[in-house]
């Protein structure tokens, strides 16, 4: 289906039922409410010239009117650029000029970033334009800015006014437009994480991803009137499509803590609205566990959600499942690429299984590991893991050469490595990119970071390869100690000589107390590489 015929249909058996809860603005929304102001919204797109293909930018934190953006681009076929909350100035510029957007909706702020000024600084013509009328120099495509908030600045036009503008006549015209909508049509650009390097912008359909988000709302047995926390950003798929549209799928609620990942304010909003499912990389439901306040919320009414987006240690999936009571948590795993999700564990499958596995193939999409020359591997043997069916992207957005890259005969080259066993479940065992040789060694860092944070002193670790003279590549690690733990890092060797293979031990340890993160909450590895290469020397 496409998102409006998708939509009226989930606010048909719906309407009265809560669709959204913003705990830091208080919006509060049943669904037939959701949908008039979605429609109000549409509308008003329409009356300041944004149809059909127009790429519309989106560089807000998870606010309120970016749930209403999502469903308003989609229901007149425009396309939805998600921009990045961290992303400065020259990298807004590249990707507003990339996908040519023509109507950007803009934050005033975000913590300590003032996007405004950030956006007045590349195009300073905004203050002298008549409102919705900019033309930039160094942003050729960019006509209009919606500014969220009062007082827009000179050259932008409110939000609410653009709200305002979406009457009765435009919004008569709206069923007929979605009626001209094609599923296949691209209603999103998804710029990935930025984890290996610069983001790539994925381009996806209506197909794509309101069938992923029906998919893994069902593998979490997601029902009506059940509230689902959504503390990760809604830039990311996973937040606007696992969070979001899953929520939709199946009539639950989306509650949004706050505009960013707050440990506290995620537990307090489970516990406040009696949420059933969260959703979390790694890192966050981490971050939840170890919070100095966590035994003061109540999570008895959580039951499921996904974590996903990094390696999910054994040990943490344990913890969420007794101490969170989360018990039917399940890992999925995907990427931007695949609308995300290809791999989701069941409620059902056997806890072994959901802690050490990240599930089964979804319906409806194949999968395959390859080795370096692309033949397909006998089952249990590690090597790159390939998916295919209607969860794959249409490709990278103006970017053909790097697309027929990704994209060989309809198989998703995901520069994941993996195995599958008999059964089917899938085993991530870390990235292509990732994996180093040491003197002549196959050295896996998900496998030594999942050795890593077996010791009861350490909360995370991250290990990657710097280059050496000796040995091609040398192993380091960064590692974040529990609250009030200590440790040297003579220490933490000895204690992993005798229980790894002497060339996995880290030669190089650094203790730190936080490690650079992408906004989805991963760690950046070539960060941390780029630094220590530098102090180094
Ligand atoms: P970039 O492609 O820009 O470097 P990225 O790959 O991190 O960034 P995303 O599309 O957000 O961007 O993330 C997808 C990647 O996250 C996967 O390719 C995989 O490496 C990792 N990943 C996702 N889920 C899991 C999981 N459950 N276990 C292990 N790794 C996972
Ligand atoms: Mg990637």
């Amino acid at each position: 289906a496409t998102i409006p015929a998708f939509l009226s249909e989930v606010v048909r058996r719906n309407a009265s039922r809560t669709a959204a809860v913003f705990r830091q603005t208080g919006d509060r929304w049943t669904y037939a409410e959701f949908a008039r102001l979605v429609d109000r919204l549409a509308a008003g797109l329409l009356a300041i010239g944004v149809y059909k293909g127009d790429r519309v930018g989106i560089w807000s934190p998870n606010r309120p009117e970016w749930l209403l953006a999502q469903f308003a681009t989609a229901r007149i076929g425009a396309i939805l650029v998600n921009i990045n909350p961290a992303y400065r100035s020259s990298e807004l510029e590249y990707a507003l000029n990339k996908a040519g957007v023509s109507c950007l909706i803009v934050a005033p702020q975000f913590k300590s970033s003032n996007y405004m000024a950030m956006l007045a600084e590349l195009a300073p013509e905004l203050d002298t334009c008549p409102p919705g009328r900019l033309r930039a120099a160094r942003l050729p495509r960019l006509g209009s800015v919606v500014q969220l908030g009062p007082e827009p600045r000179a050259g932008a036009l409110s939000f609410d006014a653009v709200m305002a503008k979406g009457g009765p006549a435009l919004r008569a015209r709206l069923d007929a437009i979605g009626a001209s909508l094609d599923p296949d049509d691209a209603i999103n650009i998804q710029f990935t994480s930025g984890t290996t390097g610069a983001p790539k912008g994925a381009t996806l359909s209506h197909r794509n991803i309101v069938n992923n988000a029906i998919s893994t709302a069902r593998a979490m047995r997601l029902r009506p009137g059940e509230g689902l926390c959504i503390p990760v950003p809604f830039y990311h798929c996973f937040g606007m499509v696992l969070g979001n549209l899953a929520a939709c799928a199946y009539g639950a609620a989306m509650v949004i803590p706050g505009e960013a990942f707050d440990a506290r304010d995620t537990l307090a909003a489970i516990d406040a609205e009696g949420c059933a499912a969260v959703h979390g990389v790694p890192t966050m439901f981490q971050a939840m566990l170890d919070h100095p306040e966590f035994d003061r919320f109540d999570l008895r009414s959580l039951r499921t959600g996904i974590m996903a987006g990094a390696p999910c240690p054994e040990p943490l999936m344990r913890r969420v499942m007794q101490r969170m009571n989360c018990r039917q948590i399940t890992i999925g795993y995907g990427m931007t690429e695949t609308s995300p999700i290809s791999f989701q564990s069941a409620v059902d499958d056997p806890v072994e299984r959901r802690v050490s596995t990240v599930g089964r193939i979804q319906p409806h999409a194949e999968c395959k590991v390859v080795d370096g020359k692309g033949r397909t591997l006998p089952v249990g043997q590690k090597g790159e893991l390939l998916t295919r069916g209607y969860l794959v992207m249409k490709g990278y957005w103006d970017d053909p050469q790097r697309t027929a890259e990704a994209i060989r005969s309809g198989w998703m080259h995901t520069g994941d490595l993996a195995t599958i066993d008999t059964e089917g479940y899938c085993r991530i065992t870390g990235r292509l990119k990732d994996m180093l040789i040491r003197g002549g060694e196959n050295v896996y860092p998900a496998e030594i970071e999942e050795f890593l944070v077996g010791h009861p002193d350490i909360s995370q670790a991250q290990v990657f390869g710097l280059p050496d003279p000796k040995y091609g590549e040398e192993v380091a690690a960064w590692v974040i100690l529990r609250p009030g733990a200590q440790m040297a890092e003579d220490g933490l060797r000895d204690w992993c000589r005798g229980k790894i293979a002497h060339y996995k031990v880290p030669r190089y340890i650094r203790f730190v107390t936080e490690m650079p993160m992408t906004v989805t909450g991963k760690p950046q590895k070539f960060v941390m590489r780029d630094q220590m290469i530098e102090e180094l020397g």
